[in-house]
């Protein structure tokens, strides 16, 4: 007879965004009259961008032609669009990252979730708490968290390194053993971040330790401040240390579309064994290469055109993070993020629960956010608004709060 994997069971369900549907379904169903605004999950609403469009058209034409048609797009990436990342994304940002050291794949998601595969069953872990939650339950579901305590909402042999406003959101580096560390900059959800001096403590740290950092960049379009790294490359000693995970969809509203990357440089070793390598292994083994029509978009984010347009899409968004960030500090909450980010981390008022302050923000105001809660134990007393909806929603929303 053949068994399971546990770890799934150890799992708790994955209430947050399932909870908030029914109740939003709920209240639209006993307010029929009420508008619901919705400024929850982070989806981006701005449609894709005239010149990224116009390379898939194109894209699409050649797969109708024989001469042109591409079949199987080489496992790591087409070197086109792997050029065009190493160019932009580092080069022209002092990093020196070769094509070679970048996998294309088909988002974010997935390579956050599966570069645990990298690791022994015995990697200790460490995650910034409040987190993107994939981090966590990846790594659950290999074994290496642990039990589950729903009191505290913890794993028994999971580090939480707290990301809170009483060390205004620097963590503290760890201060018990750990191998692989997740750092998600900028943050998913409190959509704050380190700066260059801040990031390279833990660069320094992870090498003196012999750690591993993950690091998640997939907000790094957001990034207005001089003075915050654009990629984790940008520290001295990073390629010794550090793989880089990149996600097309909040730069370039790719959520629908998918596509991403991994940078696994050739320095990064553990005990010899080449990192690089490995990945490469696992990519050529167990995925078959994003759409060939899809990395000509990805390719075309990286022209002098695809530029200018993606610049006012994220200008947009940041235009609704300044009105929810100004919006609701000049009504007294205490907010955060929204600088280098798309979202706002507000703490709930008088000490509030993060799912009470979702009811009340539901009744009285029609608005949806994301209970703090969600991202871990210490994002209790926190929620989260997100800065991707529609300008008028978003106008509409804080109107509404305040007259709340
Ligand atoms: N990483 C972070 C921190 C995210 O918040 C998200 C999506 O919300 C992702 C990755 C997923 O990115 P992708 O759409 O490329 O899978």
């Amino acid at each position: 007879m053949y068994r399971i994997n546990a770890n799934y069971g150890k799992l708790p369900g994955s209430y947050l965004f399932s909870t908030i549907a029914k109740k939003v379904a709920e209240f639209e169903k006993q307010n029929p009259d009420r508008k619901v605004i919705r400024l929850g999950i982070g989806d981006v609403t701005q449609p894709i961008a005239p010149s990224i469009i116009s390379a898939m058209h194109t894209a699409v034409d050649e797969m109708g032609l024989a001469e042109t048609f591409h079949g199987y797009a080489p496992d790591l990436g087409y070197s086109f669009l792997r050029e065009a990342i190493a160019e932009s994304d580092y080069r022209q940002r002092g990093a020196d990252i070769s094509p070679d050291e970048i996998f294309v794949s088909d988002g974010a998601k997935s390579d956050s979730g599966n570069i645990q595969e990298l690791f022994s069953a015995d990697c200790k872990i460490a995650v910034t708490d409040p987190v993107y939650p994939v981090y966590v339950d990846s790594n659950v579901m290999a074994g290496r968290c642990g039990d589950y305590d729903a009191a505290s909402g913890k794993w028994s042999d999971l580090l939480y390194l707290p990301t809170t406003a009483d060390n205004n959101f620097v963590p503290e580096l760890p201060d018990r053993e750990c191998d692989v560390i997740y750092l998600c900059l900028p943050n998913n959800p409190t959509g704050t971040t380190l700066t260059r001096d801040q990031l390279q403590k833990w660069v320094d740290f992870a090498n003196e330790k012999g750690c591993l950092i993950i690091y998640d960049g997939a907000y790094e379009a957001y990034i207005s401040e001089e003075d915050v790294p654009h990629t984790i490359y940008e520290c001295n000693g990073a390629k010794n240390c550090a793989i880089e995970i990149k996600s097309f969809s909040k730069n370039a509203g790719f959520t629908g579309v998918r596509l991403g990357y991994t940078v696994v440089p050739k320095e990064l070793k553990c005990e010899g064994v080449s990192l690089h390598d490995m990945w490469a292994r696992r990519h050529g083994t167990k995925f078959n290469g994003a759409p060939y029509i899809i990395q000509r978009a990805g390719e075309a984010v990286y022209s002098a055109q695809g530029k200018k347009e993606l610049k006012e899409q994220v200008a947009y968004y940041m235009e609704n993070a300044r009105l929810i960030r100004e919006g609701l500090t000049g009504m007294g909450y205490d907010c955060y993020g929204g600088v280098n980010a798309p979202y706002i981390w507000m703490k709930t008022p008088d000490n509030m629960t993060s799912w009470d302050f979702f009811d009340r923000l539901l009744e009285g105001a029609g608005v949806v956010g994301t209970p703090g809660s969600g991202f871990g134990p210490s994002g209790e007393g926190y929620f989260r608004l997100t800065a991707f909806g529609q300008r008028s929603n978003t106008e509409a929303a804080i109107e509404a709060i305040r007259k709340m």
